[in-house]
């Protein structure tokens, strides 16, 4: 529903309200300026999908707008395909998603036909993290474990490049447990005092056997036990807009299984590198993992 139809909405269902129990309808009142403001702004003015993704920092989401062409453009960033979308049937947008490791400042997408629209990446501040792993192999894997962790990074990668042709069945995403949200996305960690790879994705704490909810519909595109990530599930949810649950404790989908949103994926664990049970969980898109806070509303600039 367009952003405008649900303030409407919202705000006669306020006024109802406030007309049965015969009180003063200063709400409405203040729903109508809000409308009145709605009404000046100008015809391109943003929908929501772009006010709720639209966070172009490193490890967010740019939302580009690609005018109204009557076929979906196709767009590439960094060479990848780009995930495009029709916003309140008025205009068609780009969502892409900005690698942690571009730099602040200008940056260029290209639409199918030769043009190359700009658009601004602002500086963010990442965390520091300290975790003390037990298991120093886990730190500092040996020779057959590397050749492992490389070979299971190639699987993955593979699958973060897929680019399936179907629309996201929403863009807002649910939740995938209920739980507070631990580890932010892009913390720099350091595991027993070595600097590794910054924090790809946003934890939930949530106890062993916590059911996982798919965020949005999505088909399985791989399931594996990893060195590193435990048990774990891939889920397509169109347009190279992919999510990752890792550490499960239980996998209860199997390959190929299209699975509706909100539809079981499997249990909270602490498989893999994990200092006790949670979910982490990564969304990607165009093979750049992003902060999943912004798919749930919970962004921190
Ligand atoms: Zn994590």
């Amino acid at each position: 529903m367009p952003a405008l139809a649900r303030l409407n909405e919202r705000c006669s269902r306020t006024f109802m309200t406030q007309k049965l129990r015969g009180q003063s309808p200063l709400l409405h009142k203040l729903c109508l300026f809000v409308l009145a403001l709605c009404l000046a702004l100008p015809a391109h003015a943003e929908g929501f999908i772009t006010r709720l993704l639209n966070k172009p920092v490193p490890g967010g989401v740019a939302v580009i707008d690609l005018g109204n062409p009557a076929q979906a453009p196709k767009v590439r960033y960094q060479g990848k395909p780009v995930l495009t979308v029709h916003e309140d049937s008025k205009r068609w947008i780009a969502i892409v998603g900005i690698p942690l490791s571009v730099k602040p400042g200008t940056q260029q997408i290209e639409v199918e036909g030769g043009q190359k629209l700009s658009f601004q990446v602002g500086a963010k501040h990442y965390t520091e993290q300290r975790i003390t792993i037990k298991n120093q192999q886990q730190v500092t894997p040996n020779a057959a474990n590397l050749k492992r962790i490389e070979r299971e990074l190639a699987e993955q990668t593979r699958a973060y490049q897929q680019f399936s042709a179907r629309q996201p069945s929403n863009l807002m995403f649910d939740r995938p447990v209920n739980g507070p949200l631990s580890s932010p996305f892009g913390l720099r960690r350091f595991f027993n005092g070595e600097e590794r790879n910054p924090h790809s994705g946003l934890d939930f704490a949530a106890n062993r056997g916590t059911p996982i909810k798919a965020p949005a519909a999505g088909k399985v595109i791989l399931i594996g036990d990893y060195f590193f990530n435990g048990k774990t599930v891939f889920l397509d949810h169109g347009q190279g807009l992919i999510s990752m649950f890792c550490h499960l404790s239980e996998i209860d989908v199997k390959l190929g299984d299209e699975i509706a949103r909100g539809g079981h994926v499997g249990k909270v664990g602490a498989t893999g590198r994990a200092t006790g049970p949670h979910l982490h969980w990564n969304v990607s898109l165009n093979d750049a993992r992003v902060d999943p806070a912004i798919f749930i509303g919970a962004f921190k600039p």
